[in-house]
């Protein structure tokens, strides 16, 4: 690879990383891109051509939604083929949401799009933004025989790079925040950067990038908790408007058996909503049928979400919707991995 031909966007969108503690509030706000630039000169040694845009006014990620998502894509869309890989540094609690609604919203993908950031501002002494950027640039700028090692969305921390749709957040004070409990690491880095190619997704030959930027928010998700009572589920169903619920279910896709709570769920799929089961376990499948308490939920027509996490469900639904897809397609596509973010049993 020659470096001076290489080149990579920055997008930063804002979060910890490029924040400081306002001395007035004692709480931390972000600031803008020089002052991260400044404060890792080591970039400028990789010798690629590095352009960098910067959100004004950075944002906090728990700010960050379809609106953004849309810029996001559209500059990377924009900017797509003058750049060979694209790195968003974006704050990390949502960090999983907004990484797996790019993989949705990016088509044909062949270019690498690495998020990262970081839990303690670059200008802290031992700060880890420094080495989540330096190694995301070097795996966004990363080739073998002229061709991207990772052409997907992902999220590099803490020495781990994950694909983008398949992470969540699980960790609030460690540097290692994020998780992909049901998908391999897609490269592992310490001393080298040992790229998994096995499980890397490549796309397929002479496909253009297509960016999808209609989303739908009109769905739910209900986390089913021991003891709800009916109010509260009838009050999450009722929802005027409402179009598909995501139903975070106990481990392998279970639910009461309660003959009201079933009854409920099957009057809602009747009236054209969409259930999709996803189970609030970090790491297994739902397998409906499995347990009688699963096996009613799927003759009341729910659908299995198998081992998806919430963010990719949330994302995939609302992007989906946003297509206007005829609702059997769409249940196809939910129960279908479309960007490698559900394994299929
Ligand atoms: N609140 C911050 C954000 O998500 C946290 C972080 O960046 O780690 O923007």
């Amino acid at each position: 690879m020659n470096d001076k031909q290489t080149s990579i966007l920055i997008i930063y969108t804002g979060g910890t990383i490029g924040m400081v503690l306002n001395p007035l509030t004692g709480s931390l706000l972000p600031l803008n891109f020089e002052l991260i630039s400044d404060q890792v000169p080591e970039i400028k040694k990789f010798g690629f051509h590095l352009q960098a845009i910067s959100f004004d006014p950075p944002m906090d990620s728990s700010d960050i939604g379809p609106e953004i998502w849309i810029k996001i894509a559209e500059i990377i869309a924009s900017n797509y083929d003058e750049f060979d890989g694209f790195v968003v540094l974006h704050g990390t609690d949502t960090m999983a949401y907004s990484a797996s609604a790019m993989s949705f919203m990016l088509e044909n993908l062949a270019k690498p799009v690495i998020f990262t950031g970081s839990q303690l501002p670059i200008g802290v002494l031992r700060t880890d933004g420094k080495e989540n950027i330096i190694t995301s640039l070097e795996i966004a700028a990363a080739k073998e025989n002229g061709k991207p090692i990772v052409p997907e969305v992902c999220i590099y921390f803490e020495n781990r790079l994950y694909r983008g749709n398949r992470t969540t957040k699980i960790n609030a004070d460690n540097f290692n925040a994020f998780q992909s409990a049901n998908y391999p690491a897609l490269a592992k880095v310490g001393v080298h950067i040992k790229y998994n190619t096995e499980d890397i997704l490549y796309p397929e030959d002479g496909k253009t990038l297509s960016v999808k930027t209609k989303f739908d928010n009109h769905i739910a998700i209900l986390k089913l908790f021991p003891g709800m009572n009916r109010a509260f589920i009838d009050s999450i169903l009722g929802i005027k408007g409402l179009k598909a619920v995501i139903l975070e279910t106990f481990g392998s896709g279970n639910a009461p058996a309660d003959e009201w709570f079933v009854k409920r769920i099957r009057k809602a799929i009747e009236n054209g909503i969409i259930v999709l089961d996803v189970t609030q376990c970090s790491t297994g499948s739902v397998e409906l049928g499995r347990y009688e308490t699963s096996r009613k939920l799927s003759e009341a027509g729910v659908i299995s979400g198998y081992d998806i996490t919430t963010e990719a469900a949330t994302t995939k639904m609302m992007l989906l919707l946003g297509q206007n897809f005829p609702h059997e397609e769409l249940i196809l596509l939910l129960n279908s991995s479309i960007r490698g973010e559900i394994t299929l049993p």
